[in-house]
């Protein structure tokens, strides 16, 4: 990662959890910006924000912290961000860029756009990067190295402004896409809603079963399931607004995946080893191209935290998510 010397002078973060406080470490240890100015919805999490740190001024109303920003990027759930674009855009500085990181983006574009003034620059990104904590605590300056950033200007936005903040994302150690916003929809329900709504399902069934096995599903649980329970522990807010911001991609991602449920429990039921065997050896290759483009170690999955066994350093540990 080279130090590109600042590039914007002041950054406003409008939420400061898991992505918020990750922007602000790592900006902070880029020189990517001269001063960072948070806002947060409650009084503990601004005073938390506060003690660790993580900005130059931490303000009471998101309205006050955009003051003079000529970045202000929106890390707040997606259900949110409709009501702080409304509150925050009579305060905007005339050619101000701003964003967000939500995990959807046709919903932000649709709630967001309309409430910002002519004169500012809406660049809406999503860093494909995260864990299942959140908080101000549970951000780290490398959370976005290696990761992807998706941007998806809306048709007509300025370059330059597209530029600038593709800048930023480098600078913190991401690679940068762009792309519209509703094929970023579409990709991610498949590459990361789908599979969360899985891993909530799985961990539910599991949970109902539990007057009869539940010591077995906790003790037998490095079989797969663990890494489901990790995936479902995902912030509950977070992923309701996720859901219901990405709906119709979601929908239509499930009905692909429930013929395909079907065909391989009918392939069980039949007892037809050869469509299970071919299955497997698919998913299997799509498993080793992952690895091969750097999204994933070929280590062995044998070295997570549960008892008796060391946890991985932080960043490694916890960086693998999905969303
Ligand atoms: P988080 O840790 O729960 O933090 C959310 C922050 O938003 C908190 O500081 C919260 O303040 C603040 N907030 C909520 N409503 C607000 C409002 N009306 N005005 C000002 N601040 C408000 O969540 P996160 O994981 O950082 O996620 C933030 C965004 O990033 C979401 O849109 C999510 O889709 C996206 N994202 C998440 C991940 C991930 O893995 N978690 C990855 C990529 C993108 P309080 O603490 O005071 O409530």
């Amino acid at each position: 990662m080279s130090r590109p010397g600042p590039l914007f002078n002041r950054l406003a973060l409008i939420g400061v959890g898991l992505i918020g406080s990750s922007i602000a470490r790592a900006a902070r240890a880029q020189g990517a910006v001269r001063e960072i100015a948070a806002s947060a919805r409650s009084a503990a999490t601004r005073r938390r924000v506060a003690e660790l740190g993580l900005a130059d001024q931490v303000l009471e109303t998101n309205a006050a912290a955009v003051d003079g920003a000529d970045l202000v990027i929106v890390c707040a759930p997606v259900g949110a961000c409709g009501d702080i674009a409304k509150e925050i855009a009579p305060h905007l500085k005339p050619g101000a860029i701003v964003s967000d990181v939500g995990s959807v983006k046709g919903a932000i574009v649709r709630d967001m756009a309309p409430h910002l003034p002519a004169g500012v620059h809406f660049v809406p990104a999503h860093p494909v990067a995260g864990t299942e904590y959140s908080g101000p605590d549970a951000g780290f300056a490398e959370l976005f190295v290696g990761r992807w950033c998706i941007l998806t200007p809306p048709d007509g936005a300025d370059p330059a402004a597209v530029e600038r903040l593709a800048a930023l994302w480098r600078a913190l150690g991401a690679t940068v896409e762009t792309m519209p916003a509703a094929h970023h929809d579409l990709v991610l329900a498949i590459t990361s809603h789908l599979p969360h709504l899985i891993a909530y399902t799985i961990v539910g069934t599991a949970d109902e079963l539990a007057e009869v096995t539940r010591s077995e599903v906790l003790k037998f649980s490095a079989g797969g399931f663990r890494d489901f329970t990790r995936i479902a522990a995902s912030d509950p807010t977070m992923w309701r607004d996720v859901f219901l911001a990405n709906k119709e991609a979601v929908l239509e991602m499930l009905g692909t995946f429930n013929e395909d449920l079907s065909q391989l429990t009918r392939a069980i039921r039949r007892g037809d080893g050869d469509a299970l065997f071919e299955h497997f050896t698919r998913t299997r290759a799509i498993r080793r191209g992952i690895v091969e483009i750097g999204q994933d170690s070929p280590a062995p999955d044998f070295g997570r935290s549960h008892a008796g066994l060391a946890p991985l350093p932080r960043p490694y540990a916890a960086s693998e998510d999905n969303q």
